[in-house]
């Protein structure tokens, strides 16, 4: 149906009005120059178009306000609009109508005419200011160079509009060309370009318009091309599994995975678990099932599974309880140690008569190298036990003994579960080595995880943090060591059972050496074929055998002569040479470094060794061939004698003690206890004149300053009975130095510092032979002190002939070896008066001092002497000391 427009009523207004029909556009604004396609459907649009095609083929194209709306009232139509051109028309069969259209020129609707059928409105077309200039040729080139930038980004605009668009030289048109093709532009922003008839600034706004495009596309490309990235990555990643799982099928391995899967399950069959790891393992193995195999958390659950499959859960060695046996094992291993060996056995027979480990755990204490380590081994192989060994030193973090949560990136079990692992069975005997090493901080006290270890009412159910399943270690035999027992946490060392290694005499020490050490390091070195070792060994336990260290007694030179003769050693060394390094290359309580040197002497000769053969094989050496068989080449050593021994191991570290030519005034002999044993500490004082200072110098100890002050008050406290002047103190500055660089292990220097304060004073000279030791109180008490053992040990070594000590001491006498003791006067003295009666060097004592004071009781030849009756036998002498007298040489 076609509605004509009546003429005779045709509004047309005069002054370039004219009426036209409207066609209400959704959605798109149509510019001049623009051919676009419309589909047309609501009547009135479909009744302007008839309109239109009726009369010059003219319509005015102007937008809704909201594309919604459907029946739009003239106010919801935009007022600036563009004349088109219908260049085609055609009818659909559903009643739509598709028409092409060509934007010819902007208009504006000045009124609405009334009709019916369609809108009608009058039009007035718009004149453009036409311009011209520099200015207007610069936005030109601007705007053409942003639109490149633009195509550049979005690539829906075919690269031909570049071209196009160069071309276009009128500002008006080149605005409406290119807006057209800003796709992204909202509708409102469009009219506003529509509308804006001043192409500078319509030029302007696009430009504007196109700036803020390009923002957008830049940043979305950016983000497109970062998760491409992302996509690419994932997308090879996922490739190369597919490949490699390819490959692995091609090769066959394919199945590795699965096959491993069977494997655990094959190992869980066999391994018998307790029922809490069993589930475990099998909800973990469920897990890994359904895993990526190549994944990290496929790692993490397969190491778990490893760990709780490896370790020793019911796998034991049986444990000998021969202990007749375990003593032949553990004199075997060890020279002398007789009191660490009963103690360890009486322990071993209540272990067996219990059937468990059970009450306190032992702990070796111990200077280093005195054997705890390889005692705890022989207690091992003499139980039938496998052994472990693990260093508490410098542990701080529990976590180092518990482990860490699986939920750890690198988690693992602590460190005891570690060693049961490698151990392989539930019962070994562990050593807890240097448990006074272990220090606590914010990250937790390894002491208190070691409670629990230790604590046998707990260890049967050992919770590890990694493994999170309790771990029974009640079969686990526990020896604990420590180098002192002050490092040792308190409640810990509630649940042990101490026993104190002491430091070595060079006796004990020399045998040692000839004994074990000197055979094992020949056959480390390979000097020794071990067959010729082993029997040389058995030839010298045989004919050294004692198992008492009194026994040491007996004299060295059967000793070694007998060791050193077996016709298999090839290398002996002699008493004379071992002696030497013990004097001159090693200060220790233990033997670790004699090993060492002795190690480095038989490496030494080993290199000879092997120089010479290859001389002899050169042909270069024209000395008697003996071979191979007996390790050594003709023309090599065979004996080391105590000349060789500075060959090989260089000039003497140590000299030997020696005591000062003659009596000193104000020089006298203490002695200190070191870390490696004992030791003569000198004490020098000068008497200068001044003001009563009391300066002391030397490397102190904590209290040695104290100590000092309390002796010299002491002695002022005697200055009536020892001649001194009254005042004599304010007259004179007292100057006590210790010249001897030695670490002192706690002041026990008082009775020394009295005695040289003493000497210095009344200008009589200390005796030279008499060494002392003892705390000093006002009162001019002597107090006992400790480490007394390696005191006289050092006093004997020294040359010394008289020992004073602390009278309370003398229930250590015991520990000191006969030999020593015999060898030795020792005086029990119980006050500074009786010190410095035996130190000073007074032809008449009691004139000097009086004789008011008993005399103390002293020991000579190992025998008790009392002031008044000569050797008596049936005194309290300490027991075990008179197992061998006699044995002086
Ligand atoms: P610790 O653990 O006390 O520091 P070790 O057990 O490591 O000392 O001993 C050091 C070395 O000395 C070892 O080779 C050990 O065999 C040896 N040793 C120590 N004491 C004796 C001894 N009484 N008899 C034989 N060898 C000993």
């Amino acid at each position: 149906m076609f509605f004509h427009r009546n003429n005779d009523d045709d509004p047309r207004p005069s002054g370039g009005a004219r009426p036209l029909p409207l066609l209400p556009l959704r959605d798109i604004i149509v510019f001049p120059h623009m051919v676009v396609p419309l589909f047309v459907g609501r009547e009135r649009s479909i009744n302007a178009l008839e309109e239109a095609m009726s009369h010059d083929k003219e319509i005015l194209l102007a937008a809704q306000r909201k594309a919604k709306t459907n029946d739009p009232a003239p106010e919801d139509i935009f007022p600036v609009g563009t004349i088109g051109k219908i260049i085609q028309l055609l009818r659909l069969p559903d009643g739509t109508v598709k028409v092409l259209v060509e934007g010819a020129e902007r208009a504006r609707i000045r009124r609405f005419l009334p009709n019916e059928d369609f809108f009608l409105c009058e039009v007035e077309e718009v004149v453009e200011p036409s311009i011209v200039g520099v200015e207007i040729d610069a936005l030109l080139r601007s705007v053409k160079n942003t639109f490149e930038a633009y195509v550049k980004l979005n690539k829906r605009i075919p690269p031909e509009m570049l071209v196009t668009i160069q071309t276009i030289g009128d500002p008006s048109r080149l605005a409406d060309t290119l807006v057209v093709h800003l796709s992204s532009i909202k509708l409102d922003d469009r009219q506003s370009v529509l509308e804006t008839l001043n192409p500078t600034k319509r030029l302007e706004r696009l430009l504007e318009l196109m700036n803020a495009e390009i923002e957008i596309l830049q940043v979305e490309k950016k983000i497109r091309s970062r998760v491409k990235k992302q996509m690419e990555k994932s997308q090879k990643e996922y490739y190369l599994n597919e490949q490699m799982q390819a490959i692995q099928k091609e090769l066959g391995e394919k199945d590795e995975f699965k096959s491993e899967l069977e494997e655990i399950e094959e190992r869980l069959a066999k391994k018998s678990l307790p029922r809490e790891a069993l589930s475990q393992v099998k909800k973990e193995l469920k897990k890994l099932k359904m895993m990526q195999p190549m994944s990290a958390e496929a790692a993490v659950i397969r190491n778990y599974i490893d760990w709780v499959l490896c370790l020793p859960w019911s796998e034991t060695s049986e444990p000998t309880q021969d202990l007749l046996e375990a003593q032949r094992i553990l004199d075997e291993d060890h020279y002398g140690l007789k009191k660490p060996k009963e103690r360890i056995l009486e322990y071993l027979a209540v272990q067996t008569l219990v059937e468990k480990n059970q009450g306190p755990v032992l702990c070796l204490v111990g200077p280093p190298g005195v054997g705890k380590t390889s005692l705890a081994k022989s207690i091992a192989r003499a139980t039938g036990r496998e052994f472990v060994r693990l260093s508490l030193g410098g542990v701080r973090d529990e976590a180092e003994i518990r482990g860490h949560r699986r939920t750890y990136i690198g988690a693992l079990p602590g460190r005891l579960i570690q060693s049961l692992k490698r151990c392989g069975t539930n019962n070994p005997v562990f050593l807890l080595d240097e448990v006074d090493k272990m220090s606590s901080d914010f990250r937790g006290d390894p002491a208190a995880a070691l409670l629990e270890v230790l604590d046998p009412e707990q260890n049967a159910s050992f919770s590890d943090h990694y493994l999170d399943l309790d771990y029974d270690l009640s079969d686990v035999m526990f020896i604990t060591t420590a180098n002192t027992l002050n490092g040792i946490p308190i409640p810990l060392q509630d649940r042990l059972e101490i026993i104190e290694l002491s430091s070595y005499t060079d006796f004990e020490k020399l045998n040692i050496a000839m004994r074990y050490l000197i055979p094992r390091q020949l056959e480390a070195a390979g000097l020794t074929p071990s067959e010729a070792s082993r029997a040389a060994d058995a030839a010298s336990a045989a004919l050294l055998d004692d198992d008492s260290p009194r026994a040491t007694d007996a004299p060295i030179a059967q000793t070694t002569t007998a060791a050193m003769t077996t016709p298999e050693q090839p290398i002996e060394f002699t008493e004379a040479a071992v002696r030497a390094i013990i004097h001159h290359y090693t200060r220790e309580s233990g033997v670790r470094s004699l090993e060492r040197q002795i190690g480095g002497i038989c490496r030494k000769i080993a290199r000879k060794v092997v120089e010479q053969r290859s001389l002899v094989q050169q042909g270069e050496a024209n000395a008697d061939k003996h071979g191979p068989a007996s390790g050594l080449e003709a023309g090599m050593p065979r004996t080391i004698e105590r000349e060789d021994v500075p060959v090989y191991l260089g000039v003497p570290k140590f000299l030997p003690e020696k005591l000062h030519d003659r009596d000193e005034v104000g020089l006298t002999n203490g002695l200190a206890y070191t870390s490696y044993g004992g030791t003569l500490l000198e004490c020098e004082v000068a008497i200068v004149p001044g003001k009563g200072k009391l300066v002391i110098t030397g490397l102190l100890e904590k209290g040695m300053q104290e100590s000092a002050q309390a002796a010299m008050s002491y002695i002022r406290s005697r200055q009536r009975v020892l001649g001194l002047d009254e005042d004599f103190y304010h007259k004179i500055d007292c100057h006590v130095h210790f010249p001897e660089f030695v670490p002192k292990d706690g002041p026990s220097a008082g009775v020394t510092m009295a005695t040289s304060i003493a000497s210095a004073l009344l200008k009589i000279p200390v005796r030279r032979n008499v060494a002392m030791t003892g705390e000093i109180t006002l009162r001019g008490r002597v107090m006992p002190i400790g480490g007394l053992k390696e005191k006289l040990l050092a006093a004997h070594r020294a040359g010394i002939d008289t020992v004073l000590v602390p009278a309370e001491n003398r229930k250590d006498l015991r520990d000191v070896p006969t030999r020593v003791l015999s060898e030795l006067r020792i005086v029990l003295v119980e006050h500074t008066d009786q010190v410095l009666r035996e130190a000073l060097s007074v032809s008449d004592p009691d004139a000097l001092f009086g004789d008011s004071r008993e005399a103390p009781l002293e020991y000579r030849d190992g025998k008790l002497y009392t002031p008044t009756r000569a050797a008596s036998e049936d005194e309290d002498v300490p027991e075990p000391t008179v197992d061998a007298p006699g044995a002086r040489q």
